[in-house]
């Protein structure tokens, strides 16, 4: 796995040190020990977890540029893609994970001790929850999201949690069809914009986009609207 680790990466023009493939092989250890009892993911394959998940949650970094000691919320993180992913390759990020199955929350707990990363921490919960709590509420640098919703309805959780000035980098598929389009509206209410959009391929076989929005104004206080309703009656 250590050269898969190491071509994998190197095609997309990251360069892992030893320590962060040897983090990426117990990551991929413990997901597979604990995929047995608790649904972590469909993907098994040692190439594909790489490239699928391994790979595609360190994408975010082709939009972010710099992230030394920046924080970071991942909401929606499941089995930790891309927050962990995230972490291991920058460790001085400030991360906190987000999701509402509790024995996800479980196993993110177990991987980040084995992992001994610092700074790091798993929440349980709804975003639409969390993201009213003042001390998670317009506090993160960066914000991210990896298949949870659709952009109208994952702005609405994500981008409550952005401070004035910070940025959400969602990871989207190959195909965005009519989502931007649709999520228009709910940027501008929620008080961001969308500051780029980054496609991203790999020798036609997996392509990628990546848009960023930046938070120019206060998320107005009705936002985000009770659990289910941004699924319900997108902005
Ligand atoms: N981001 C991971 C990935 O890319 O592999 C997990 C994707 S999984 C399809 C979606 C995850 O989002 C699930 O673990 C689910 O529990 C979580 N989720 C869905 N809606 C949520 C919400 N409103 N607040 C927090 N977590 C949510």
């Amino acid at each position: 796995m250590d050269k898969l680790l190491t071509e994998a990466f190197e095609q997309a023009g990251f360069t892992l040190n030893d320590k962060q493939k040897n983090q990426l092989i117990t990551y991929y250890q413990l997901l597979i020990q604990w995929n047995q009892r608790i649904n972590l993911t469909a993907i098994e394959e040692e190439q594909d977890v790489v490239y699928k998940h391994f790979l595609d949650s360190a994408l975010f970094f082709k939009a972010s540029g710099k992230v030394d000691h920046l924080s970071l919320l991942d909401v929606g993180t499941g089995a930790g893609f891309p927050g962990v992913v995230l972490k291991i390759m920058a460790p001085t990020l400030s991360v906190c994970l987000l999701d509402s199955l509790n024995k996800r929350v479980d196993f993110l707990q177990k991987l980040t001790a084995t992992l001994q990363l610092e700074d790091i921490s798993a929440i349980h919960g709804r975003a639409e929850e969390w993201g009213h709590k003042a001390t998670y509420r317009q506090q993160f640098d960066l914000v991210t999201a990896r298949a949870v919703a659709r952009l109208s309805v994952l702005n609405e959780l994500c981008l409550p949690f952005v401070k004035v000035g910070g940025r959400f980098i969602a990871l989207k598929g190959p195909e965005l069809n009519n989502e931007l389009a649709d999520a228009e509206r709910g940027i501008a209410l929620l008080g961001a914009q969308i500051t780029d959009i980054i496609e991203w391929e790999l020798a036609d076989t997996f392509k990628r986009n990546i848009i960023v929005m930046t938070k120019t104004a206060n998320t107005p206080q009705k936002y985000p609207r009770r659990a289910g309703t941004p699924q319900k009656t997108p902005l």
